[in-house]
């Protein structure tokens, strides 16, 4: 095929003209990005030849490499990795085919210092090449085909494509730099960067060996490359001797985030199964949390080969927010989608796993109480999804709920059910609740009246998943949960005799006006009652205990139920 020229998808242009903004005080970032890039393919490559070694073509040995050229003013990075076809050139560069992609755009602002933080959420990727090139070659071959395709773009909007021959399979990517950006053509810098943020990656980063100096000072030209990373797997390593910025970068390798990680959980199990895993917390969510199609996840590797990365079965939805690897020692190497889904194996993995990231959670909650809040307001209504997700660890999950509550002002979620325990009254033995559709609702409500004149603290619930949390959470630590709009108002021994003989009384006085309303409002509801639960407002409606609220039918209502 001869040569085209294409356009950038619009949401890729504006991805480019923010990133060079946005990103330029951070602008070495590029070489982490293309690193990655290049370390994924690497991955790819590997798990492929599983199957079929053929697409090793003899070269088994994968590297990614490094160099400069001063004088052309170009910095090339290069791997033996999977490679691309020209369609999948276009399919990935160019185009970003995210779901979800169009909402997340149109957030931005065009304000570089507001959108920054969004890129991050989004990931950078390749187009931080853009950050200090103005014009941007890629040559790649795929792994087993014979056709090489060129990538050409100046980052302007449009990039052109052709069929080129390359002899070696993988990708090659040369950045012609802007002018001012001579500080890259230097070899120590380039080292003390991939240092900085690629000493993890799995493979050997091949730079030219330095030169040596004779007597005279006269440089002697080297031979040959050495490696410059670590260039071991970072989770193989112990604990002692890798660095929270080690950590914090291969974070942003694994979960293709910009931002460091919240918190995290490495450690080696043995037992029925033999694995590693190194879990991490991010501290945003990403944009397409609450997306069926969302792409990353956990991955998986079997003895240090990468095998997949997945979403679903190495986690469980509630925990979907986790990022990281899991390196199992006993699984088999052809491993697929379809085996995951029903191994006992890792059923065994993902329950050991669910138990660290709870562990790490529940840490974080009792220690770095800032940090768990940041938690909770970006993830803790996915949380609380687990309370009827997973039964075995229901009561685990309960202690890391957080709600806002009638004890405070504000809408904060900031109380756990065992400060409301410890809270409780002399004899109260219910944990009192209300939902609502919106915070102010549920602070609001003229079912709370009674409860506050009492001094009974009553937790408000008013995210949309709250119904269902309510539904499934019936008990903690040995105390019901109530909702405070449900059933006959039971105030236990908070009830006093006095208001109890005044409530038979005005039932009595008020029998024909009870009667007259039952009369006007007919099959609409199923009792009316004279109570005691209000204090301000003159009527309030209530559902029987076990009828779902009015809330949820509210909810139910409108997701056209
Ligand atoms: P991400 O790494 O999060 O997928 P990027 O913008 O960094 O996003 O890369 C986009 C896509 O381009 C990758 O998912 C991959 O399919 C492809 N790609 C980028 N660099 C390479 C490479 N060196 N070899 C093969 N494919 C690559
Ligand atoms: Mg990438």
């Amino acid at each position: 095929m001869s040569k085209e020229t294409l356009g950038f998808q619009t949401e890729v242009k504006q991805l480019l003209h923010l990133m060079i903004h946005a990103l330029y005080s951070n602008k070495e970032i590029f070489l982490r990005e293309l690193i990655s890039n290049a370390s994924d393919a690497c991955d790819k490559l590997r798990f492929e030849a599983l199957d079929n070694g053929a697409l090793y073509e003899g070269d088994g040995e994968l590297a990614i490499r490094l160099s400069f050229d001063k004088d052309a003013r170009t910095i090339t990075i290069a791997d033996n990795g999977i490679g691309m076809r020209r369609d999948e050139v276009i399919a990935n560069i160019g185009t970003i085919a995210r779901s979800g992609t169009k909402e997340f755009f149109s957030q931005l602002t065009g304000d570089a210092a507001k959108d920054s933080h969004l890129i991050g959420q989004f990931g950078v990727g390749f187009y931080s090449a853009f950050i200090v090139a103005d014009k941007v070659t890629l040559t790649t071959r795929r792994a087993g085909e014979t056709q090489g395709t060129r990538w050409e773009s100046q980052g302007d909007g449009e990039y052109t494509v052709e069929d080129v021959a390359k002899a070696g399979r993988g990708t090659e990517i040369v950045l012609h730099l802007k002018e001012g950006e001579d500080e890259f053509l230097n070899d120590w810098r380039l080292r003390s960067v991939i240092t900085k943020y690629s000493d993890h990656i799995n493979l050997p980063i091949l730079m030219p060996k330095r030169p040596e100096y004779d007597d005279e000072g006269k440089e002697i030209p080297a031979e040959g490359s050495e490696t410059v990373n670590q260039a071991n797997a970072l989770w193989t390593r112990n604990k002692a001797d890798i660095t929270d910025e080690q950590y914090q970068e291969f974070y942003k390798h694994v979960a293709h985030d910009f931002e460091t990680p919240l918190a995290w959980s490495h450690a080696r199990i043995e037992g029925r199964q033999e694995y590693t895993e190194l879990l991490y917390v991010p501290r945003r969510a990403p944009f397409d949390l609450y997306d069926r199609d969302r792409r990353h996840g956990v991955k998986l590797y079997v003895k240090r080969v990468f095998i997949l990365e997945d979403h679903e079965k190495l986690m469980p939805q509630y925990l979907r927010f986790v990022r990281g690897v899991i390196d199992s020692n006993d699984l088999p190497l052809n491993v697929s989608r379809e085996i995951l889904q029903a191994s006992r194996d890792v059923e065994t993995i993902k329950s050991g796993c669910v138990k660290k990231v709870l562990g790490l959670l529940e840490d974080l909650a009792e220690n770095r109480k800032d940090d768990y809040a940041t938690f909770w307001s970006e993830f803790g209504r996915v949380l609380k999804e687990g309370v009827g997700e997973d039964i075995a660890n229901k009561e685990r999950i309960a202690g890391l709920l957080r709600f806002a509550s009638t004890h405070n002002d504000g809408d904060a979620q900031d109380v756990s059910l065992a400060d409301y325990i410890g809270r409780m009254k002399e004899g109260q033995d219910k944990i009192y609740f209300i939902t609502a559709e919106t915070p102010a609702a549920a602070r609001n409500s003229p079912h709370l009246e009674v409860f506050v004149k009492k001094g009974l603290e009553v937790l408000l619930l008013s995210d949309r998943v709250d119904e269902w949390l309510a539904s499934s959470l019936t008990e903690f630590d040995g105390r019901k949960l109530q909702s405070v709009a449900k059933g006959e108002l039971d105030l236990g021994q908070f009830a006093d005799e006095a208001e109890k003989q005044h409530q038979e009384a005005a039932a009595n006085e008020f029998k024909d006006v009870v009667d007259a309303i039952k009369g006007a409002l007919g099959d609409q509801v199923k009792d009316v009652r004279v109570t005691t639960r209000l204090t301000d407002s003159p009527a309030c409606l209530v559902v029987e205990n076990f009828d779902m609220s009015g809330n949820l039918e509210r909810l139910l209502k409108a997701a056209g139920q």
